[in-house]
């Protein structure tokens, strides 16, 4: 194929994308549902971040999950432990989420009347997830000290493209001989607009904080 035609066929694809992201996002909020999609590298402690906010907040906001990988139920489970309904989407070989995946999943998940917030956690990856939109109101990027400083400037799309940058893990960051603050400064310098959270959900650290930045 020529390569003016491959390119076409990529612009067709991501404009289709596009198209059912704004479905997607018109259909959140025609019920009253905010959507925040959570984002980061294999292992970068998205699940057990979102198991620790969802406890934090499930007395004041009434949660959907929904979590894509490319197979196991690993996830919906540990999320579904908290009580809340939770849905695995498994992508095959595919090494993100695009909007379709959502459109199905809002189809098949039990949203109640009540429902005002879903948790969206993507495929592990720092790469493409971000340049599909899938209509989340939120972007929450998160990076844990093992992943090394220079993460912010390989991937300089994903911190961009987020609102929220979260440093997870930071119990780990003494033994690895990191410095959260650094990581903070070289994420402000990512993204000067977004904000930035330092998290551990093994003690807790900044999920309130976390919680209340939702809020807003
Ligand atoms: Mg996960
Ligand atoms: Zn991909």
């Amino acid at each position: 194929m020529e390569k003016v035609e491959i390119l076409k066929t990529k612009r067709k694809v991501l404009k289709k994308n596009e198209e059912i992201a704004s479905e997607n996002k018109q259909f959140l909020e025609k019920h009253g549902i905010k959507a925040i999609e959570f984002l980061g590298g294999p292992g970068s402690g998205k699940t057990y971040l979102i198991r620790e906010l969802v406890k934090e907040i499930q007395d004041k906001y009434n949660i959907a999950y929904v979590g894509g990988d490319l197979a196991g139920k690993h996830d919906a489970e540990l999320i579904g432990e908290t009580g809340i309904p939770a849905l695995q989407i498994n992508t095959g070989n595919m090494c993100h989420l695009e909007a379709f995946h959502l459109q199905d999943a809002l189809e098949k998940l039990s949203l109640s009347e009540k429902t005002n917030l879903l948790i969206i956690e993507n495929v592990g990856n720092l790469i493409c997830p971000f340049q599909l939109k899938l209509g989340s109101h939120k972007r929450i990027v998160l990076v844990d000290p093992s992943e090394g400083v220079e993460k912010f400037e390989k991937y300089p799309v994903a911190f961009l493209n987020s609102d929220i940058i979260v440093i997870s893990k930071v119990d780990l960051a003494p033994a690895l001989d990191v410095n959260p603050e650094v990581m903070v400064k070289k994420g402000k310098k990512a993204n000067p607009n977004a904000k930035i959270v330092q998290t551990s959900a093994k003690t807790k650290k900044g999920i309130n904080k976390l919680a209340k930045i939702l809020e807003t």
